[in-house]
């Protein structure tokens, strides 16, 4: 595994980003003017802490205390950054390539825990959907109305003349021998064991 060790690398960040398979070609990050447009427009950084031209900075600092940076999971992977920045940059692909480091190294395991419940909807509906233990947050954020819309889902499809919005139990299984054989159903397994492999750190 290419596991980056905190302090012993003989690359600079930058060029281990620039390198890693989940980067654009020609991603600009060495380009970075640190002009703020990621920033002004990225939704975590309006909500949080987070500010992804500074994390750009930290990234050229060759500051690698970013890997264990709790920030770094702030993103939520909208490219809205992706698509304004003037020099071709990510903040959003530094992000992934960041975590994906955090969790080679160990640290970002219980970060990804809780993903595991979008495969559990894959392998139990065929699909994905948000998972129940977010649901008390979105009734937080999104009101009553949205629990009203949830409940009242299938009639809503019925009056706009569209299908149930579960598929039939046979193209569930079938679904389920795709994830089989393409090795998401272990995988999945793997992400759920980080939540004990956290809970012993
Ligand atoms: S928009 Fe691009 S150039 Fe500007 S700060 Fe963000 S990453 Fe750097
Ligand atoms: S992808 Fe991440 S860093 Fe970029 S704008 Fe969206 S939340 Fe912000």
């Amino acid at each position: 595994m290419n596991t980056l060790k905190i302090g012993e690398n003989t690359f600079e960040l930058a060029q281990i980003i620039i390198k890693d398979l989940k980067a654009s070609e020609n991603i600009g990050i060495l380009k970075c003017i640190q002009c703020g447009m990621c920033t002004s427009l990225c939704p975590a950084a309006r909500h949080t802490d987070y500010d992804p031209r500074e994390i750009v900075k930290r990234v050229l600092d060759k500051d690698e205390s970013l890997i264990t940076d709790d920030i770094i999971w702030n993103c939520f992977y909208c490219y809205t950054c992706h698509s304004v920045c003037p020099v071709n940059n990510s903040a959003c692909e530094v992000n992934q390539i960041l975590r994906q480091k955090a969790i080679d190294n160990g640290k970002g395991k219980p970060k990804i825990a809780p993903f595991s419940a979008y495969g559990d909807s894959f392998l139990e509906y065929g699909l994905g959907a948000i998972p129940n233990d977010f649901f008390d947050h979105l009734l937080k954020d999104y009101g009553k109305e949205w629990l009203q819309l949830k409940v009242d889902l299938e009639d809503i499809r019925e009056e706009l003349g569209l299908g149930p919005i579960l598929l039939p139990e046979k193209d569930v299984n079938d679904i389920n021998k795709i994830l089989e054989k393409t090795g998401f159903t272990k995988r999945l397994e793997r992400v759920r064991r980080c939540k004990d492999e956290g809970n012993s750190r």
